[in-house]
């Protein structure tokens, strides 16, 4: 089966801005970025989504987390702020089938979800 084009980035396969590498996790910049900073983080662990993660999954979900954090000081957006999202599925947006999470800042970022408050049925 053909790898993602993550996959291809993870194993030095295809082309990438490499911000971050471990054993556990890669970080990259985002092709198409929509901020000042936007790094993508994915575990070195094929998940195709959040829902995919077992307990199985645990260091390398924490280690993400711990990276965030790590290249957000390394862009300088720790007291600025910043945003770590993960889209899963159809509604989600998800458009790439390897879990990743989306490191956004370096500018006001905006509401979060820009739905129509007045189009939304709670569940
Ligand atoms: P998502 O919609 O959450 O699945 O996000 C996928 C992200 O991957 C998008 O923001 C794309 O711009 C980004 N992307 C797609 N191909 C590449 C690539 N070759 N290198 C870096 N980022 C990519």
């Amino acid at each position: 089966m053909e790898r993602s084009i993550f996959e291809k980035i993870r194993d030095g396969d295809a082309e990438a801005k490499i911000v971050y590498k471990d054993d556990y996790v890669t970080a990259f910049h985002d092709i198409n970025p929509d901020a000042p900073v936007h790094i993508l983080i994915i575990p070195n662990r094929k998940i195709t989504s959040m829902n995919e993660i077992s307990e199985e999954d645990n260091v390398y979900l924490a280690l993400i987390l711990l990276t965030a954090k790590k290249i957000a000081q390394d862009f300088n957006i720790t007291e600025s702020g910043y945003r770590l999202i993960t889209n899963c599925g159809k509604d989600g947006g998800q458009e790439i089938d390897y879990l990743h999470f989306h490191l956004v800042g370096g500018t006001r970022l905006g509401k979060m979800i820009s739905l129509p408050k007045n189009n939304i049925n709670i569940m």
